[in-house]
């Protein structure tokens, strides 16, 4: 099979911005022995864009395309396709749903040209957009593939990775199955796992490995190519054991899970209950948790004690505490874990107190954070961590190392 990109977008031809879209799916297409004999990059112009196609659909099998999938002028590429290949755009009810619900979330009112967002080419099969509202699309025309894959790579990785690869490898062989895993990792960086994992990711050719970042989180998924599911499972372990040699301690869980789903089975499981303390998080571990359903079994509730005061009238923190460590340290996590699960009559007290940011606090840096898990018969034990990000980030990764603190 024979490659080419297409990257739309007049940004590109000024030097704005740099096309790593082309660069990103050339490195995962040689993973799977696809060759790409071509990068085009075509402004948003409709004239050019159909001269790029026409040769495009001389010399190459599979054109992929990137950016102007969006909702202004600017975006034609969907529409340029269409008319190319002489085929007609049609709504696409399930990405017009997914659209509305996108600007339902946000409470935003949606405008007519994002309806557009919704048209999709006759006959393509769409590609969900996890991560934004353009849907992408895939299909064949007259042995041509055509892949149209949104112009931002938080958008045009995920969607890739995820539907346009199997889209790929479903065309290569016909008698080729393909059956994927996915293994989920948190408390390690992707640019870490990646290091960790090097010499497997560049070598391996069946399996594939393709790491993914996602929401503080990675991701590694695994592709295999097999006529025997049975052989593709034992190729697909084989894989995964030499991975988790390496970082199976960061490893929690396969697939569609969550560290909520995770965390909660454990919990549900063992009939273990749960409190919490939060200071600088402001209730965002008791928001993560509640989010499922039937967490009353196993959580029993959150004290917020975002002021001192309340850390030391509510959950009982001495004075000296205070004075002698702060309310950002150890010391005082520890107390307030303790004193959450016993004051809440739980199995497990877990707390937060930490600097969310921008300034800093008792002259600690923004990002410093101590989480602690007090557990009946047992030491308590702290987490000392630093974290980076925003404010919202920081306090949105503590509730998700909250979680993790109770799975590990
Ligand atoms: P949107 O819905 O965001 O408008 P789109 O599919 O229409 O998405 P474009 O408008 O073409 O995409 O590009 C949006 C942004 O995506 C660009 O401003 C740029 O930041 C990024 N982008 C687009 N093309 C590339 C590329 N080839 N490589 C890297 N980044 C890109
Ligand atoms: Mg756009």
């Amino acid at each position: 099979m024979n490659a080419e990109i297409i990257a739309i977008g007049s940004e590109l031809l000024l030097g704005q911005i740099s096309n790593t879209n082309a660069q990103f799916l050339s490195k995962q297409l040689a993973n799977y022995g696809v060759n790409v004999y071509y990068h085009n990059v075509v402004g948003d112009n409709a004239n050019r864009l159909k001269e790029t196609i026409s040769q495009a659909e001389k010399r190459s099998n599979l054109i992929i395309f990137t950016g102007g999938l969006g909702p202004t002028k600017d975006d034609l590429t969907k529409e340029t396709i269409a008319s190319v290949i002489g085929r007609p755009l049609v709504t696409d009810d399930e990405a017009l749903n997914r659209i509305e619900a996108y600007f339902k979330r946000r409470h935003r009112t949606m405008t007519e040209n994002n309806r557009k967002q919704a048209l999709i080419i006759e006959g393509s099969t769409v590609l969900a957009n996890d991560h934004g509202m353009a849907p992408g699309m895939a299909f064949t025309e007259k042995n041509n593939h055509y892949l149209l894959l949104p112009g931002p790579p938080k958008e045009m990785e995920p969607m890739f990775i995820n539907y346009g690869l199997p889209f790929i490898l479903s065309q290569l062989e016909e008698t080729t199955q393909i059956t994927s895993r996915v293994l989920n990792f948190f408390d390690i960086g992707e640019s870490q796992l990646e290091t960790e994992l090097l010499d497997l990711i560049e070598t391996q050719t069946n399996p594939t490995i393709a790491p993914l970042a996602k929401d503080g989180e990675v991701t590694l998924r695994l592709t295999v190519k097999h006529d025997n599911i049975q052989v593709g499972n034992s190729l697909l372990d084989e894989i995964e054991e030499k991975i988790l040699k390496r970082v199976g301690k960061f490893f929690y869980g396969y697939d569609d899970t969550s560290l909520i789903d995770e965390t909660l089975a454990l919990l549900q499981e063992r009939n273990i209950t749960v409190a919490s303390a939060e200071s600088y998080t402001g209730g965002s571990f008791c928001a993560s948790l509640t989010e499922k359903a039937g967490v009353s079994s196993v959580y029993k509730g959150s004290i917020i004690c975002y002021s001192n005061d309340v850390k030391r009238s509510v959950l009982q923190v001495p004075s000296e505490v205070f004075e002698k460590y702060g309310a950002v340290s150890s010391e005082c996590a520890k107390l307030l874990a303790e004193n959450v699960r016993r004051l809440l009559d739980t199995d497990v007290g877990i707390s937060f107190t930490g600097v969310a940011g921008p300034g800093q606090i008792e002259e600690k840096e923004v990002g410093t954070v101590y989480i602690a898990v007090s557990t009946r018969g047992r030491d308590t034990k702290t987490y000392p961590l630093k974290l980076a990000g925003t404010r919202e980030q920081i306090q949105s990764r503590s509730a998700k190392h909250g979680l993790y603190c109770l799975l590990k």
